[in-house]
């Protein structure tokens, strides 16, 4: 098997690193990738570069800026295959849902912010004057600038596109830096923009770690006017402290602890399915992911049994066979963090529904990193396990008795992030998704997603939102223009 290797792309060219590090399959721990960690010379290169195709590409009339932008899709669209192969490579995530969800994103994600930026409206108002006459006021708004955009390794191409896509719908030009564990998709997207002639230093990739790598070079970089960041909590802090000299707007979208309350009146079966697929979607790494079951006493002990049913019933198996319901773990690394929880939550007297080890093979994906889908029941509210994020196919289901306590049970915790609300009875459906304090509430489904509306967190799980308009607040600043008339 030949070993790609994932440069840089600077200024419209492809440029190896200073130094490269290994990329290895979650699936069987073999060496697939070698990667180009860009040094903090080409950040800064990358930064001059978009900082000099900015005014050009801020000018463009938007119509022609945003046919770049369909182009950019139809790339990915025209490469799917491509995509596929190296989405699955990085993550080991099955062909069913990266071929369905991640590839597809990818490309909608430019066609939505395409479209989006050619039917702008703009902010207006007309101001009665003290001398009986009138003004005119407008919001006119203007790129950011240069912007960072840093993405994590669970849905690599649609995360990275999902922030890219608005900044570059919206004028600015881009300097990109992918997981280190995922960097193969964005070096297609590269690929992509170099071949359909997005022309030198609009979109910029340079690969790398976080702190003395390529993430803290473009964090702590005087000419970036922004960044915009999906990935954990702890690491949004360390970015925020980065950019605080420079007083740098910021786009944050960190992690969860993510609760399902399921009333005793909901379609039990789509409560199940739902709640399941919440929980052990994409191996539980998905920030949306559910790792807290609410569930009215009088069903819950059903429920349990149905949970579990569904979790032993998941196909764990290679990625790229159509049957496969769950992969490995994006790497080693990660399978310890979650076996560490897995143990803990032994230490924190959980009863262990199902799984809470690792599945035996017999095969190549032994030296992977495949955990089993796990359900705790038992733990007490002040547990670390329901405390913090595992990120990994596990959840706690624990009894409620009234909508009140539910409410209470869901909003204990630090994150907030998503909630999922099971119940037939659309009254209470309403007031308890409002109650959330989550940026999303989804109410007898989860993950069903318009990407025009508000996507974000609040408390740890970030600042700000993107999607629609939104992408539109971070991505540029408005001059308001006031004509006396
Ligand atoms: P991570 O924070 O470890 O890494 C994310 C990115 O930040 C990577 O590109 C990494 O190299 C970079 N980075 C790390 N330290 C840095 C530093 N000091 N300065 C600059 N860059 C730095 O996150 P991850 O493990 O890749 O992703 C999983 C996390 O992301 C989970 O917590 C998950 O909940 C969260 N997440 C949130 C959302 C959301 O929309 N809210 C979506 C997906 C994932």
């Amino acid at each position: 098997m030949t070993i790609r290797q994932l440069r840089n792309y600077i200024d419209g060219r492809f440029e190896d690193g200073a130094s490269t590090f290994d990329k290895h399959s979650p699936v069987d721990g073999a060496l697939i990738a070698q990667a180009h960690e860009a040094s903090r010379e080409q950040v800064d290169r990358a930064v001059a570069a978009a900082h000099r195709a900015l005014p050009a590409w801020a000018a463009l009339p938007v119509g022609q800026r945003t046919d770049q932008l369909l182009a950019l899709a139809d790339g990915i669209s025209r490469r799917f295959d491509d995509f596929l192969q190296a989405e699955i490579g990085d993550t080991g995530k099955p062909v069913s849902w990266a071929s369905q969800i991640d590839i597809p994103r990818g490309a909608a994600n430019f066609r939505t912010f395409a479209e989006l930026a050619r039917t702008l409206d703009m902010e207006s108002y007309m101001t009665d004057t003290p001398d009986g006459r009138q003004a005119l006021n407008y919001a006119y708004r203007k790129p950011l600038g240069v912007v960072g955009v840093i993405s994590p390794w669970n849905l690599p191409l649609l995360l990275l596109t999902w922030k890219v896509a608005p900044a570059l719908a919206f004028g600015n030009t881009v300097i990109m830096k992918p997981s280190e564990v995922t960097p193969s998709t964005a070096t297609l997207l590269a690929e992509v923009a170099h071949d359909t002639g997005l022309p030198p230093g609009v979109l910029n990739l340079t690969h790398g770690f976080g702190p003395g790598s390529a993430g803290e070079f473009i964090t702590t970089h005087p000419d970036i006017d922004g960044i915009t960041f999906t990935g954990e909590s702890a690491t949004g802090a360390a970015i925020m402290r980065a950019v605080a000299p420079g007083v740098k707007p910021v786009s944050f979208e960190l992690g969860g602890k993510n609760a399902a309350l399921v009333f005793a009146d909901a379609d039990f079966e789509a409560a199940v399915d739902g709640t399941a697929r919440s929980v052990f979607a994409n191996c539980g790494q998905v920030c949306l992911c559910t790792e807290r079951v609410y569930v009215q006493r009088p069903i819950y002990e059903r429920f349990v049994a149905a949970l579990a049913e569904r979790a032993r019933a998941l196909r764990i198996g290679w990625p790229d066979d159509a049957d496969t319901g769950m992969g490995p773990l994006v790497s080693r690394e990660h399978r310890e963090k979650v076996l560490s929880y897995f143990a803990l939550a032994r230490e924190e007297g959980a009863t262990v529904v199902t799984g809470g080890g690792v599945p035996v093979f017999g095969d190549a994906r032994d030296a992977g990193a495949y955990v089993q889908p796990t359900i705790w029941t038992g733990l007490p509210e002040s547990a670390r396990c329901i405390k913090e994020e595992v990120f990994g196919p596990v959840c706690h289901v624990a009894p409620f008795d009234t909508e009140e306590e539910a409410i209470r049970l869901a909003n204990d915790t630090r994150y907030g992030l998503a909630a999922a609300v099971w119940t037939r009875d659309l009254t209470r459906g309403h007031r308890v998704a409002q109650a959330m304090k989550v940026g999303l509430a989804w109410v007898n489904c989860w993950f069903l997603r318009d990407l025009r509306t508000p996507f974000g967190g609040s408390g740890l799980s970030g600042i700000g939102r993107e999607g629609g308009r939104h992408s539109l607040h971070f991505y540029t600043e408005p001059t308001n223009v006031c004509i006396k008339l």
